[in-house]
């Protein structure tokens, strides 16, 4: 299980970043998965929903 960033959809916000900084970083003005094992969906659901623009999926 791991977070993807769809590019496509990514507008640069920082929201995802700001709101888990222990998952998300900007960088070039978009978002950035860091410490993807540190992720466990049942702990951290809030990532779901976390981005206005459907960017932030997990798979
Ligand atoms: S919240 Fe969504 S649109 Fe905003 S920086 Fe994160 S992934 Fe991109």
């Amino acid at each position: 299980m791991y977070l993807n960033i769809d590019y496509g959809k990514c507008e640069g916000c920082g929201g995802c970043a700001e709101a888990f900084p222990e998952f998300f970083e900007m960088r070039d003005g978009k978002a950035w998965v860091i410490n993807p094992e540190k992720f466990v969906l049942g702990e951290n659901r809030g990532v779901m929903t976390i981005c206005p623009y459907y960017a932030i999926s997990v798979e």
